[in-house]
C-alpha cells in the first residue's frame, strides 16, 4: 500500500458559482503544490470538474457516477465521462445518496463494477447509524456492495469509514471508535479475500473532521486518511486538515 495519508474533499453540491470553484479550488492548489507527504483528491460537482486543471498536484474525483457507461439515461454521469476528464477517484454509496435518493447495496454493487471496469478509483463510503450494534450494518454493507468484486480489483477500493450521525453535524466518532470499525473492516476483508490483501485496501475516516481532530484519526488511529465534507469548503482549514496529518 502506499502510505501516504489520503485527503479527499467532498464538495457536495457547493460551490454555486464557477468562479467561487475555481477561487476554493486555486487556493487550496497554491497551498500543496508543494507537499509530497499526502495524495490529495478534490470531488467537486460535476459541472466544474473541467475548470480544474488534471496535471496539478491534486487529483479529481466524481460525487457519484451512473452504473452503465452510455446510453438513453437521461441526467445520469458516466463514469466513462468523469474518466475523460481526468478523474482518478469516484466516491460512491455516500449516506446522502443512500438516504435522499434511495440508493441501495446492489446498486452502489453496480455502480462499483462499472467504475472499476473503467479505471477509476472508488471511494465506498459505509457507516452506521446511532444506536446499530457495532459492525452489523458495515458488515451488511461490505458484503453486499463488494459483491463479485475479484480479489485482483479490490485493492483499487478505498474504503471511507463515515457514521451517518457524525456526517455534517459537528458530532465526530471518537478515534477509537474509527479505529475499531477499520479492524472490523480489516477483518471482514481478510474473510472474504485474504489478509494481504486487507491490508493493501485503505480505510479513511469521515464525518465532522476539522484541523483540530484530523490528526487524531490518522497519526492516533491509524486511519489511511480522510474524508472531509463541510470543512473541505474553507481553503485555509482544509489546508491546515492536510498539514496536521502529515507534520
Ligand atoms: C462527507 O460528506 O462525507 C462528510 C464526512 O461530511 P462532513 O465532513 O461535513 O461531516
Amino acid at each position: 500500500m502506499d502510505h501516504k495519508p489520503l485527503i479527499i474533499a467532498n464538495w457536495k453540491m457547493n460551490p454555486i458559482t464557477q468562479k467561487e470553484a475555481e477561487h476554493l479550488f486555486g487556493s487550496v492548489e497554491k497551498e500543496v503544490r508543494r507537499v509530497k507527504e499526502a495524495e490529495i483528491v478534490i470531488c467537486p460537482p460535476f459541472v466544474w470538474l473541467s475548470s480544474f486543471r488534471v496535471k496539478s498536484k491534486i487529483q479529481l474525483g466524481g460525487q457519484d457516477c451512473f452504473w452503465e457507461e452510455k446510453g438513453a439515461y437521461t441526467s445520469q454521469i458516466s463514469p466513462l465521462m468523469l474518466k475523460n476528464l481526468g478523474c482518478q477517484y469516484v466516491i460512491i454509496g455516500h449516506s446522502e445518496r443512500r438516504k435522499h435518493f434511495q440508493e441501495n447495496d446492489e446498486i452502489i454493487n453496480r455502480k462499483i463494477k462499472t467504475a472499476l471496469k473503467t479505471r477509476l478509483r472508488p471511494i465506498l463510503c459505509l457507516g452506521e447509524e446511532m444506536g446499530d450494534e457495532i459492525g452489523l450494518r458495515i458488515g451488511e454493507q461490505l458484503e453486499k456492495d463488494l459483491m463479485g468484486i475479484s480479489e485482483a480489483r479490490i485493492r483499487e477500493i478505498v474504503i471511507a469509514y463515515e457514521p451517518i450521525w457524525a456526517i455534517g453535524t459537528g458530532i465526530p466518532c471518537s478515534p477509537d471508535e474509527a479505529m475499531k470499525a477499520a479492524l472490523f473492516i480489516r477483518k471482514t476483508l481478510t474473510k472474504s479475500y485474504n489478509r494481504s490483501v486487507a491490508e493493501k485496501v485503505k480505510i479513511l475516516y469521515g464525518g465532522s473532521v476539522t484541523s483540530q481532530n484530523a490528526a487524531d484519526y490518522v497519526k492516533g488511529a491509524g486511519m489511511n486518511g480522510l474524508l472531509v465534507g463541510g470543512a473541505s469548503l474553507n481553503a485555509t482549514e482544509f489546508v491546515k486538515i492536510i498539514e496536521r496529518v502529515i507534520e
